[in-house]
């Protein structure tokens, strides 16, 4: 009978992966739940200790053949690192895994959302030209070349009042603003619409 190895760990570490803990457990332990001991990977996934323990020895033993010291030990001097879990915390750290799933489907989600929004802002620029439809300001013809295709989108929102947080979905919802107007029409909250700074700026010359 030869010790587990580095790499015979992995090679189980990697059946642990494929199969699930169920199934490992199963295999290897009789079905046995961990005893709060857990071995991680480089990732931070972790693996029950006693069950992949025996299961690297070649050929592998039933975990009743060793005491947990003896795993982690054994696991020490390979390099791994040893969590000991409560029973909440192996919850915890379950919830943790699906909270990262999550996190990533928020991700995938905002990241479709960026790019739909992108898409209608470049509609929307061709559509209203590049002109600010508050005051008429006309980047290129106040700074030539420069100012050539500049202009701001503006999200006009009754409903958040917010801009850039929502979804666009029709360039109905955009307004085409220099940056003074810009800046002006978010000067309060709500904020004024266009309609509502054109008398402002009326008024005011
Ligand atoms: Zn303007």
């Amino acid at each position: 009978m030869s010790a587990p190895t580095i790499g015979s760990i992995e090679r189980r570490m990697a059946e642990f992966r494929r199969i699930g803990e169920p199934a490992f457990l199963a295999r290897y332990a009789r079905g046995r739940a961990p005893r709060h001991f857990y071995v991680a990977d480089d990732t931070g996934d972790l693996y029950p200790m006693k069950a992949l323990w025996a299961a690297s020895h070649r050929p592998r033993i039933m975990p009743a053949r060793f005491k947990p010291k003896d795993a982690i030990w054994g696991f020490d001097a390979l390099g791994y690192e040893i969590a000991k879990l409560s029973a909440g915390a192996v919850a915890e750290a379950a919830a943790a895994l699906d909270a990262q799933a999550e996190e990533g489907q928020r991700y995938r989600a905002e990241v479709t959302r960026i790019r739909r929004n992108a898409k209608i802002v470049a509609e929307a620029k061709a559509h209203y030209g590049p002109t600010c439809q508050a005051c008429g300001f006309d980047f290129e013809q106040f700074y030539g070349e420069r100012g050539r295709d500049y202009i701001e989108c503006h999200h006009v929102d009754p409903l958040s009042g917010q801009d850039g947080k929502g979804d666009v979905t029709t360039i109905e919802e955009l307004a085409m603003l220099c940056s003074n107007c810009h800046r002006m029409v978010h000067r309060t909250n709500p904020c004024l619409t266009i309609e509502e700074l054109r008398e402002v700026i009326e008024q005011a010359s």
